[in-house]
């Protein structure tokens, strides 16, 4: 088999791995296998950049970066729906369309309405040529590099597919995936997103491709324009499905508007069973040469229409507000509620989120509120109903002090949450950092879990991290239940994770705003802990990525003399401090101090390889030319602004292979 021809068959059967995994949802290898496989193509491809291919799945992994997202004018636009609410709405549509088609039979297609943002797919030749977001209706923004990092999104369809056609859909996050999401921002003592829309349609927006690849985004189709020879909306579905596109099964041919509206009943109902959110169902006419000839007005197609559900709201009454303390020492206001029915399960907790908030509604315990569950998973509370409210309630008078530990709350300029400063003292913040400590992507200790560290804590047996590795067989016997076995297992998992390199042991240590990415880029510039605890926050801004709250925050936390102990104490232990031989062996200092820009195609290596050289060299890549430049590397086709730009600047432009020369 000749190179192109081995590049060629692990492309297809990773498009189709792919397809059984996001599509159908049913995987036929594990995910490891796929990654080993993914990976030879990635080395194949970029030994080979002349096999270069638009579709390519080591495209889904991302890297490119979008500086500026190009507008285009929609070929077809792209309409809003209008929205009915009641069986009246639904009556007086189906007259206003009879009307205008004569007394002919009309067949009606219910679909569920996805939550999320709307996307517009053009593909050409059976490949995908371009994902432009809705935008105004007319014109939107090519997001194309993004999205095809999403797993969903054929790169080249099956079947007989026609050669040109867009098709449209909707980017959303499922519950399940966005709370995976919010789990790790907490984890990194990031703020947790609002809701799953919002966050989807952010993520098409975001400059660096290889974040949106790790975002769990999906995307369903709906609706197909611009191809001949379809005759039905049902058609449409089932040819999109057949062409390697999601399109969810749930949709139904209805010949009444009685059997539209036992669809919406059942719905609205049973969506609370979905994996995803919607808000309503969408109703179109089956016939595509009756939706032609109903057409459109000025805003929406008339031939469909929103039926939106109701957003599920009850009343119940506030018991009590508590606090809740976090690992960073946030403070979480809560509302504990009398127990109430919505959206198919039992609410009895809503988040307040801060002092503002309860402010603004003046909200007091005793008080009968409104609480909704609507976008967000976590139940709100958007009313407080005054009629109720009996009187001679006091007005919420927020803590001022920890409710763990009774040290005075603390609120920065401009920040919404107060914190307790109490860091080294305060219970839940002592043993929120061993459980982050623990968890999987940071050392991943087996045998050791959340609720074993409260106990071990409570038991005085830990105080902090390091305590994790003295901990012995014999102290842990004794703990609630707890077996020999699982002593030994946790004592071994504790031994295990001195071997976890050592930009997990960075993440682990819970430096504020140092998430998994960051402590990468962190282990990678400094190499080992010592220069990283030397750097100050002028050396540290200066990494790439590293902004100005990252490198204060680090800087601090060296700061602290019990964070110093802790380090030390991990030293001693021999936990990696330092990056594996393996991983220096590809690093020099040989372009320490320089900062360059990359821009256009090359020949003989990756732009991303290309990066990866620049930093192990112990370079500075950055994405736009400034005169802090020290060289622009170009390839074929270096964009003409910035070549004026890096000339205009004095600043030297330079092919690869004066850059392969730098290096050799
Ligand atoms: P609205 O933004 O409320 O006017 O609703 C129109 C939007 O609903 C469209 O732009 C689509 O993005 C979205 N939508 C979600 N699901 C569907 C569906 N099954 N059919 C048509 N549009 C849908
Ligand atoms: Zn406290």
């Amino acid at each position: 088999m000749t190179i192109e021809q081995k590049i060629k068959t692990i492309r297809k059967e990773l498009q189709e791995h792919n397809y059984n995994y996001y599509v159908l949802d049913k995987p036929t290898i594990s995910d490891y296998e796929f990654d080993m496989k993914l990976k030879a193509l990635q080395d194949l491809e970029e030994k080979h950049p002349e096999f270069y291919d638009p579709s390519s799945p080591t495209l889904r992994v991302g890297g490119l970066v979008t500086k500026n997202f190009e507008t285009i004018a929609h070929e077809h636009r792209m309409y809003s729906l209008d929205n009915s609410y009641s069986k009246e709405d639904l009556e007086d549509w189906e007259k206003r369309i009879q009307r205008i088609l004569g007394d002919v039979p009309v067949e009606f297609v219910c679909e569920l309405k996805y939550d999320g943002a709307s996307i517009n797919l053009t593909y050409e030749n059976g490949q995908l040529a371009r994902a432009v977001t809705r935008g105004d209706g007319f014109q939107g923004d090519d997001v194309t590099t993004n999205i095809k990092t999403i797993g969903s999104v054929p790169l080249k369809l099956r079947g007989d597919y026609p050669s040109k056609f867009d098709i449209r859909g909707e980017i959303i996050l499922t519950l399940e995936g966005f709370a995976k999401m919010n789990q790790e921002r907490i984890e990194n003592g990031e703020e947790p997103y609002m809701n799953p829309r919002n966050t989807a349609s952010g993520s098409l927006k975001l400059q660096d491709s290889a974040l949106v690849a790790q975002r769990p985004l999906d995307c369903l189709l709906y609706s197909i324009v611009g191809a001949s020879g379809l005759k039905t909306q049902f058609e449409v579905l089932e040819k999109a499905r057949a062409w390697g596109f999601k399109v969810p099964p749930v949709a139904k041919l209805c010949k009444t508007t009685d059997e539209v509206l036992r669809f919406v009943e059942y719905w609205d109902v049973h969506r609370h069973e979905l994996p995803y959110e919607t808000d309503g169902v969408v109703i179109k006419i089956n016939s595509l040469l009756q939706q032609e000839e109903l057409g459109h007005t000025a805003k929406a197609p008339r031939w469909a229409m929103a039926y939106k559900f109701k957003a599920e709201q009850e009343a119940t009454i506030l018991n009590e507000i508590t606090y809740q303390v976090g690992r960073t020492g946030a403070i979480t206001p809560v509302a504990n509620l009398q127990p109430v029915l919505l959206a198919g399960t039992t609410v009895k907790r809503a988040s307040l989120h801060n002092a503002d908030q309860i402010a603004k509604l003046d909200i007091r315990e005793g008080d009968t509120v409104f609480v909704e569950k609507g976008g967000e998973i976590i139940p709100k509370i958007i009313a407080v109903d005054l009629t109720k409210r009996p009187l001679g309630l006091t007005p919420t008078r927020y803590i001022t002090h920890c409710p763990e530990c009774g040290t005075e709350l603390i609120r920065k300029e401009g920040e919404a949450q107060h914190f307790c400063p109490n860091d080294t003292g305060c219970p839940p913040q002592i043993t929120g950092r061993i459980q982050h400590f623990i968890s999987r992507k940071a050392m991943d200790i087996e045998g050791l879990g959340g609720e074993t560290v409260e106990l071990l804590f409570k038991e005085g047996l830990i105080d902090n991290y390091a305590d994790l590795y003295m901990l012995t067989v014999d102290q842990i016997i004794p703990l609630e239940r707890m077996a020999e076995k699982s002593a030994e297992n946790l004592v071994n998992g504790v031994e295990a994770s001195k071997k976890i390199p050592f930009e997990r042991v960075l993440f682990a240590l819970g430096i504020r705003y140092v998430g998994e990415t960051v402590a990468k880029k962190l282990a990678k510039a400094y190499k080992n802990i010592d220069a990283l605890m030397a750097a100050s926050e002028e050396e540290l801004t200066a990494v790439d990525e590293i902004g100005e709250r990252i490198a204060q925050s680090v800087v601090q936390f060296f700061q602290n003399q019990t964070n110093l102990e802790t380090v030390n104490r991990l030293k001693t232990y021999g936990l990696q401090f330092s990056l594996s031989e393996e991983q220096l062996q590809h690093q020099s200092d040989l372009l320490k101090g320089k900062t360059f820009v990359v821009s256009g195609v090359f020949e003989t290596i990756g732009r991303s390889e290309l990066k990866k050289l620049i930093e192990d060299n112990g370079g500075k890549v950055a994405s736009s030319i400034s005169s802090k430049t020290s060289y622009v590397v170009a390839g074929a086709n270096m964009g003409p602004s910035k070549k004026t730009k890096a000339e205009g600047l004095g600043v030297p432009i330079i092919s690869e292979q004066d850059f392969l020369g730098m290096i050799s």
